[in-house]
């Protein structure tokens, strides 16, 4: 196990992270975060408490099987609560791998006719991809290795409380900002 991004670290960037939020979204009535669980649980605690406007905070669970695989078949294990039809909704989630899951999720919500979906991610880890899915607000794009930590498990479900990310892998590679994108053009 290596440390991959510290407590310190996570904390700088949530707040960068919700920065640009605040700024897409400044003077929206009502933004719906729907976080997604397990994984996207610290992700979303931490960063609707630096959301500026007000937020409805609601959760999906999903699992996605296919022996150690995630490109298997999606259940939804718990849906959301609240109507979401007409209004912005944010998805939070712990790191988009192969995006497989993310695409059902968007897939899935898009049913429920909201006025627009955007999705924030902690992590990224885009060698993995399989299935292109937007991602708005990304934390950090990490290596090629299974990492854990700050509510991601670790592969013996031992891992989730650790306050920082770790690679549960060895690495050499390091976790990295994504350059700062233009605005995205009024989100409301
Ligand atoms: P995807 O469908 O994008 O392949 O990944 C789905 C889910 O698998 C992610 O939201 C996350 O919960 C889990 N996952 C993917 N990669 C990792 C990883 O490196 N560590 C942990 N703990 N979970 C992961
Ligand atoms: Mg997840």
């Amino acid at each position: 196990m290596q440390d991959l991004i510290s407590e310190e670290a996570l904390r700088r960037r949530i707040e960068e992270v919700a920065d640009e939020i605040n700024a897409d979204f400044a003077g929206a009535d009502l933004l719906n975060l729907v976080v997604v669980l397990r994984g996207g649980c610290f992700f979303g605690t931490d960063l609707a408490k630096r959301l500026t406007m007000p937020c409805r905070l609601d959760y999906i669970r999903v699992t996605s099987y296919s022996g150690d695989k995630s490109s298997g078949v999606v259940s939804l294990m718990s849906d959301i609560r609240t109507d979401i039809r007409n209004q912005p909704v944010l998805v939070v989630d712990d790191i988009i791998d192969t995006g497989f899951t993310m695409a059902w999720i968007l897939r899935y919500l898009d049913l429920k006719s909201p006025a627009s979906v955007h999705v924030a991610s902690l992590l990224d880890k885009p060698a993995r991809r399989e299935f292109e899915v937007p991602i708005h607000y990304v934390g950090f794009i990490v290596p090629n290795v299974f990492v854990a930590g700050y509510g991601l498990d670790g592969l013996d479900d031992r891992m989730a409380n650790i306050p920082r990310i770790v690679a549960v892998e060895p690495t050499n590679e390091e976790a990295r900002i994504p350059p700062t994108r233009e605005r995205l053009p009024s989100l409301h």
